[in-house]
């Protein structure tokens, strides 16, 4: 299964056929549609204009529950299109918190443990005793510097037969991940970051795009 939400995050309407059909749930040859993977959200997608209700990765599959009765049989050409903003929206948050989390680690190596990425926000958190807000003012000004030079966010394969990927910007970082990652750090802007004490001694920074 070939995941084009790799190749080219910015497709939004691919032509593929049906691969296997088992009842509600649908393998295709190919897919644009990213399934909810390393806290990034799943992407709202239509197949023949019926939405995609769930998706499931299995190792290096993804299958997508489709509404009973879709009809579908292996060999079916479909038409595959993605909410384009809501992905959009998804890159850029995932990048920021990519960042934020960089920078972070670059400078207090906090142990993480745990993030999410949705459209309106992400988040991440770290085991801290302190106020994590004490260092925002740094992290704000590194991380704008970081925007402001336009960088470009290179994505690849270090293990292809398990599909396991990384991004890298050369002189910065080189980082696992699966998700999916605009060109280049000016698209993903400015960020406005909030500290929430959910307690348990964690602190979790909310990464907001600041429009
Ligand atoms: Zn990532």
């Amino acid at each position: 299964m070939q995941k084009v939400f790799w190749d080219d995050p910015y497709q939004t309407v691919l032509n593929t056929r049906v691969k296997e059909v088992n009842g509600a749930e649908v393998l295709f040859e190919q897919t644009i549609a990213y399934s909810f993977s390393g806290g990034q959200e799943s992407d709202l997608a239509h197949i023949n204009q019926m939405q995609v209700l769930n998706s499931r990765k299995e190792g290096v599959l993804i299958y997508y529950e489709l509404p009973a009765g879709h009809g579908l049989q292996p060999g079916d050409e479909v038409e595959m299109k993605i909410d384009w903003d809501r992905r959009y929206k998804l890159m850029r948050q995932h990048f920021a918190a990519e960042l934020i989390l960089e920078l972070v680690t670059k400078k207090l190596n906090l142990p993480k443990v745990g993030a999410h990425i949705s459209e309106s926000k992400s988040r991440i958190d770290f085991v801290w005793d302190q106020n994590i807000s004490s260092i925002f003012e740094e992290i704000l000004s590194e991380y704008q510097k970081i925007i402001q030079a336009d960088l470009p966010i290179q994505t690849g394969f270090f293990d292809e037969v398990t599909q396991r990927r990384y991004w890298k910007i050369d002189g910065f970082a080189e980082v696992h991940c699966g998700g999916t990652h605009v060109r280049s750090t000016k698209e993903v802007g400015m960020v406005n970051l909030k500290r929430v004490n959910p307690g348990k001694g964690i602190q979790r920074i909310e990464i907001r795009l600041a429009e």
